[in-house]
């Protein structure tokens, strides 16, 4: 089959051999795949990963073959999958039903083989029906909006949480945004890209922060709340220099709040986070119940966020797209 395959210094179509599935998995023919910020990590060498490896980890696609133990009603079935892979269902956290960190768990597409590929073999407990409702295009959005979801999962609103700055809003922060709307929160978005401001905008975001044109995002920010701060400050920005901006524009008791996965150390003020009590919270893979539900009840909405859609051929298009497209959201990978 062909696969988009990165071998530690670029990213390349080649023929690799089919997977082969166990008696556990599925094969699923993939049909689209999401590129992510995780992704370009990985290719800037920033996040490490063995290599050779195929990347892809937000894929949807159909269920074309499976193993003995398998429930055979599966088969045909439209499907996205979780990430978390190799779960031994025994550990310390598998116990307490926290199967995202579980010991032996390994990432897809990014400890192992991905779905930028014509098949993936897939542990059938990964699996999620995709309903008629979603589209492919827009399931492709189920994984990380189940991870802008788990934001609120891992971090309680108190009654005194009323203004919540996003920084960064690109397809996980327009996702996270949309979330924080649902549960009436005052939203402050920070970006470079107007476009993407203005979507946030429609979406229902109160206040917008260009920040090539503002001087002080955490001043500007102080402006909005009273001087005080943001009660919550998100960062998705997957740039560690802005860590000290986020925890200048939090309020003190306030919660920061790091969704980002690039790779890479930042500078923190601990003095600052100490003697104004923030509290720092992190997630990532969320509930796909939850994120399924909110897709297909127009809850959340993500066609407006899908940018450009290449081939698997162009993968290397695609990457730079994404990569020099300030305004691009969401590019998708057709198989
Ligand atoms: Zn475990």
């Amino acid at each position: 089959m062909k696969a988009a395959v990165y071998d530690g210094t670029k990213i390349a179509i080649k023929n690799v051999p089919d997977p082969k599935i166990k008696k556990t998995q599925a094969l699923v023919r993939v049909k689209m795949v999401g590129i992510c910020g995780t992704d370009l990590a990985i290719l800037s060498g920033d996040l490490p990963t063995p290599t050779p490896i195929i990347l892809g980890h937000e894929f949807v696609g159909e269920v074309v073959k499976i193993g003995k133990q398998v429930d055979p009603s599966w088969l045909n079935r439209r499907v996205t999958s979780e990430i978390n892979s190799n779960i031994d269902f025994n550990c310390y956290y598998c116990k307490q039903g926290l199967f995202t960190q579980c010991r032996s768990r390994k990432a897809i597409g990014i400890d192992i083989d991905g779905a930028l590929a014509e098949y993936i073999a897939i542990e059938s407990y990964l699996l999620h029906e995709i309903p008629d409702s979603i589209s492919y295009s827009d399931a492709t959005f189920i994984e990380p909006l189940a991870a802008a979801y788990q934001t609120f999962e891992m971090m309680p609103i108190d009654k005194d949480d009323k203004i919540i700055a996003v920084f960064g809003i690109g397809k996980l922060g327009s996702l996270i945004t949309q979330v924080a709307l649902s549960k009436g929160l005052i939203l402050i978005v920070i970006d470079s890209s107007d476009k993407k401001l203005n979507l946030a905008k429609e979406f229902g975001a109160q206040h917008l922060i260009n920040r090539l044109t503002c001087k002080d995002v955490p001043n500007e920010i102080k402006n909005i709340t009273k001087g005080l701060g943001a009660d919550i400050v998100i960062d998705t920005t997957g740039n560690p220099d802005a860590l000290m901006e986020i925890i200048a524009s939090c309020r003190t008791r306030g919660k920061i709040h790091a969704k980002s996965t690039h790779g890479l150390g930042a500078p923190i003020n601990l003095t600052e986070l100490v003697v104004r009590e923030l509290t720092l919270y992190s997630s990532r893979c969320g509930p796909f119940e939850k994120a399924i539900v909110g897709l297909s009840s127009g809850s959340i909405e993500v066609k407006q966020l899908i940018s450009k859609k290449f081939k698997l051929d162009e993968i290397n298009k695609a990457f730079d797209s994404y990569k020099n497209n300030r305004d691009h959201i969401k590019t998708i990978v057709q198989i």
